[in-house]
């Protein structure tokens, strides 16, 4: 079966640089100046760039089997436009970078971008990838200036973690994670989706990996956004639960003083490190949200659940337009965020784009 592109709210060029707003938020009262910051006072210092939508393994609670329809290659943006959109983003007081997609390194030449981005300034260069080819590349990415990697893995039993992301080889990501603790690119992060009655039971066993290697695990709840569309909130294991589970076994404090981010980090009473939780679903971190996120396709998306994207790629490629055109159309983009993602309110509804569509 072929799945059909779900139709995406794009803005055009000319709406892009001077349309009423979508979201009741009045463009006009937008500041033009200052940080990147949205009608709540949220400022944005948190890039995401999804590089590309391709994939090498179908996770089931991401991408369907088969028939994905990707984007055409000329859609995708250059190394070259990206990193324009990310030197105009940092302009506006965005410090922090993180590669995601599909995957990330099936992307030829990834340290090339990370290369030029790390020529833009920016403080922490981190990248998300299901590790299948990180081994090889570890070394080049780290000299290039990536500072560190996550590394998805949802079982330590080999047959389950094939089965859940339909493909790839625990061994390989394992031994993805020991490469690139070699390189350097530390501290590697270890994220786990869980869902209810898949992986929920190797919680207690991935607590004690991570309190073995030393690598932070952090438990993702299952969001709403798979391409099968089975998403329900009974197959949410919910993050106070698993802190509870690991905390009945090995007493937990949480770590003083963090920086409001996603993970809710926690860490072992007897010094065995850290485990994180993120909670998306049952615990909202979006008050404190200061990301925003570009599309391998040169679109901005304030949150991973809008519905809406401004186009930057119509500016980059249209002529006569220089940067201070895409630095409005960030501004604009942050500015109109909702207050949160709504899930589980009555009228929320998914975004088209699904996880590996946005980038993660
Ligand atoms: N392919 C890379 C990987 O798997 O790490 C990067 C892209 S992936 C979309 C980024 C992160 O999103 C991964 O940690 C993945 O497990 C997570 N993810 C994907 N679908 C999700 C969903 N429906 N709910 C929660 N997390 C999800
Ligand atoms: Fe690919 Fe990552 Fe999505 Fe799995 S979670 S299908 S590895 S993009």
């Amino acid at each position: 079966m072929v799945r059909e592109a779900q139709p995406v709210r794009i803005r055009t060029r000319a709406e892009t640089l001077g349309s009423p707003d979508g979201n009741g938020v009045a463009d006009a009262t937008m500041p033009t100046t200052g940080p990147l910051v949205d009608a709540f006072g949220r400022i944005h210092r948190d890039l995401r760039i999804s590089v590309t939508d391709r994939c090498n393994l179908r996770c089931t609670y991401c991408m369907p089997e088969e028939g994905v329809v990707f984007l055409p290659r000329q859609e995708v943006l250059s190394y070259e436009e990206i990193t324009r959109v990310a030197a105009a983003a940092h302009r506006l007081g965005v410090t922090t970078v993180r590669l995601s997609g599909g995957e990330p390194l099936l992307r030829q030449h990834l340290h090339r971008l990370v290369g030029y981005l790390s020529g833009v300034g920016f403080e922490d260069i981190a990248a998300t990838t299901n590790g299948m080819f990180l081994a090889a590349r570890a070394a080049e990415l780290r000299d290039a200036g990536l500072n560190r990697v996550n590394v998805s893995c949802d079982s330590l039993d080999p047959e389950q973690f094939a089965r859940i992301r339909r493909g790839g080889h625990l061994a390989t990501v394992l031994a993805a994670m020991d490469a690139a603790e070699v390189a350097g690119l530390t501290p590697v992060k270890v994220n786990v989706v869980l869902v209810a009655g898949i992986n929920d039971g190797e919680v207690e066993a991935f607590a004690a990996f991570g309190r073995e290697t030393g690598r932070t695990v952090r438990f993702i709840e299952f969001m709403p956004l798979d391409a099968s569309g089975t998403w329900d909130r009974s197959l949410v294991v919910a993050a106070g639960e698993v802190v509870e589970r690991i905390g009945s076994r090995w007493p937990l404090e949480p770590v003083p003083d963090q920086e409001g981010g996603p993970a809710v980090r926690y860490r072992y009473r007897d010094g065995a490190g850290e485990v994180g939780v993120i909670a998306s679903v049952t615990q909202p971190f979006c008050g404190s949200c200061d990301r925003l996120r570009l599309t391998a396709d040169g679109n901005v998306r304030n949150c991973l659940f809008a519905h809406e994207e401004i186009s930057v790629r119509d500016i980059l490629r249209g002529d006569q337009v220089g940067d201070g055109a895409i630095e409005t159309a960030l501004r604009r983009a942050v500015w109109r965020k909702r207050a949160g993602h709504g899930i589980g309110e009555p009228d929320f509804t998914r975004p088209r784009r699904t996880m590996s569509m946005i980038g993660g």
